[in-house]
């Protein structure tokens, strides 16, 4: 076993590990940075909102002079909200692509906001492409905005971000992105994408806990968004305008959470940052993906569209497996993973993010055969109606 490649260390305290798309298995380090507590005025904790907003500013590849970082209290929805409410003009129009849950929720969002927007809705998975992107633009010339969700987490799909923002640009549109699940492990590079904002949260790719999101954000987009936010707490201009103004976040900020982050930030450039996140996330998916197919699961993605994030297995067609107690069994041996969403066949979910390695994703695959055995089920194999409906991506 090479230096490099030597085991993680266990984070925990002999509870399981989570391979969920967070809340995530973190670090002791992690964990331990909160152990302390900050006062939000004090100079100590201004200096830890700096770092942390500079540290995010530097994942975001080329032009990140042109952007700045906002940090946002409460969960990733917390923050799609205030990129929609602030960047969307109350005159705008939003052309929300979706293909699972988090683009369903983007849209249900823009109903609350009362601001208009149409939806590309290719249903459980299937990728919204860039020609279709360009001929919705083409056909409602009232569309200003594009969102466009990076990795939808509820079926693992990592989405052409590349090929809507060329067809979101090739119309003069503006493009958000929701990369909640991807950022820090996928690039993104700001350069190259021309994003007006996009958002992320703590307890994803970045490996912290949960308590607050970020909008990074083009700074010319937000001085232009000055006053056009429906909510106060929400409104990511005026936070951004404290925080420049006076270090400070407007309210209550989430200290111990973003000192957690803070370690968690460290040791992802440590790690060899975006690249280096991606490439131990790339390898927890290859050795649990070709485990599990060696045990006769399938995938519901092709390899092509598998993201290193969370994968979505078809569950075996034997009568003798029932997901709720494969999904105990799994936790007795340490390991909790996640019911699927497809609405067309039964699945469940194994998350590759978190603090955790190929070692543990081997030992994973391990666990999986153990508890088929225990419920006596021989093969793995989805039923025909799962690989029928896979059928459809490969066109
Ligand atoms: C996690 C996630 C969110 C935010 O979900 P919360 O439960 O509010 O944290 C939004 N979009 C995507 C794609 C996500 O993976």
């Amino acid at each position: 076993m090479s230096e490099d490649t030597k085991p993680l260390p266990s984070p925990h305290f002999g509870e399981p590990y989570l391979l969920t798309p967070g809340p995530l298995t973190t670090s002791y380090e992690v964990k331990q940075a909160m152990l302390r507590d900050w006062g939000s005025w004090d100079d100590d904790f201004r200096a830890m909102t700096r770092e942390m907003r500079s540290r995010l500013l530097a994942l975001i590849g080329s032009n990140s002079s042109a952007y700045d970082c906002i940090p946002i209290q409460g969960s990733g929805s917390y923050c799609v909200e205030a990129m929609l409410g602030t960047f969307v003009p109350k005159d705008g129009k939003v052309l929300v692509l979706s293909n699972g849950a988090y683009g369903l929720r983007a849209a249900q969002t823009m109903e609350y906001l009362g601001r208009a927007f149409t939806l590309i809705d290719k249903g459980d998975y299937l990728p919204p492409r860039g020609d279709e992107v360009a001929k919705a633009l083409a056909d409602d010339p009232a569309i200003t905005h594009v969102l466009c969700i990076h990795c939808e987490t509820s079926s693992g799909i990592l989405n052409p971000v590349e090929e809507i923002a060329e067809a979101t640009h090739a119309a003069g549109r503006k493009l958000l992105i929701d990369s909640m699940s991807a950022f820090g492990a996928v690039e993104l590079d700001a350069g190259e994408l021309d994003y007006v904002a996009m958002v992320s949260s703590a307890n994803k790719c970045i490996e912290g806990v949960p308590g607050f999101g970020f909008v990074i954000a083009k700074t010319d987009e937000l001085t232009a968004a000055k006053g056009n936010c429906h909510s106060l707490s929400l409104d990511v201009h005026a936070q951004w305008a404290t925080m420049e103004k006076t270090g400070q976040w407007r309210f209550t900020p989430p200290t111990h959470v973003v000192a957690a982050f803070i370690e968690a930030l460290k040791t992802h450039e440590v790690e060899g940052g975006v690249e280096g996140r991606g490439a131990r996330y790339t390898r927890n998916r290859d050795v649990m993906v070709a485990g599990m197919r060696e045990l006769g699961f399938e995938t519901l993605l092709a390899d092509r569209w598998l993201s290193p994030i969370i994968v979505t297995f078809f569950c075996p067609s034997d009568p003798k497996f029932d997901f709720s107690q494969f999904y105990d069994l799994m936790k007795d041996r340490g390991f909790i993973i996640y019911p699927g969403k497809l609405t067309v066949v039964d699945s469940f979910r194994v998350g590759c993010i978190g603090r955790m390695d190929e070692y543990v994703m081997r030992r994973v695959v391990e666990a999986a055969r153990q508890a088929l055995n225990d419920l006596g089920v021989s093969s793995a194999a989805p039923p025909a109606a799962a690989l029928e409906e896979r059928k459809k991506l490969a066109a």
